[in-house]
């Protein structure tokens, strides 16, 4: 029989007994793998909205004026360039990765298009490891309209 300890969860914070086993292992401090997904759902989104921001300092740096979380029907986007009626959407893999989300992103899409509005779309890892070019990509479809 493996002995166990109680611990709080980290998460719903209900007492649970964890394995000795398991002490100090990735993720111990949850008493389930509910607790451990929404816990990594939580991370993810903290880092997406980091990210947006640091992209939008960027931007800004560039001389660009935005609008973030910009209201498009039931939607929300996260950059809009009103002026030049441009939209721009972070690609985050956790967040886009269902087959719910890409629809819910495909018919966000179409609005855009039938309100007259360009959509492009940034992947988080370019934002990530080479802000420079999506800066870039994103002056160049600003400066093309
Ligand atoms: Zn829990």
């Amino acid at each position: 029989m493996t002995p166990k300890v109680t611990r709080t969860c980290a998460r719903c914070g209900q007492a649970f007994a964890l394995s000795r086993a398991r002490v100090g292992s990735p993720y111990a401090s949850f008493c389930s793998n509910e607790c451990i997904t929404a816990h990594k759902v939580q991370l993810a989104h903290l880092r997406s909205s980091d990210l947006e921001r640091l992209f939008g300092d960027h931007l800004r740096e560039a001389g660009l004026a935005f609008v973030a979380q910009y209201p498009l029907g039931p939607y929300v986007v996260d950059l809009a360039f009103p002026q030049v009626r441009l939209l721009v959407e972070v690609d985050g893999e956790a967040y886009h990765s269902s087959p719910q989300a890409q629809a819910r992103d495909d018919r966000k899409e179409q609005l855009a298009a039938a309100e007259g509005w360009r959509f492009l779309r940034i992947p988080q890892f370019v934002i990530e490891r080479h802000p420079q070019e999506a800066v870039r990509t994103v002056v160049e479809a600003y400066l093309s309209s």
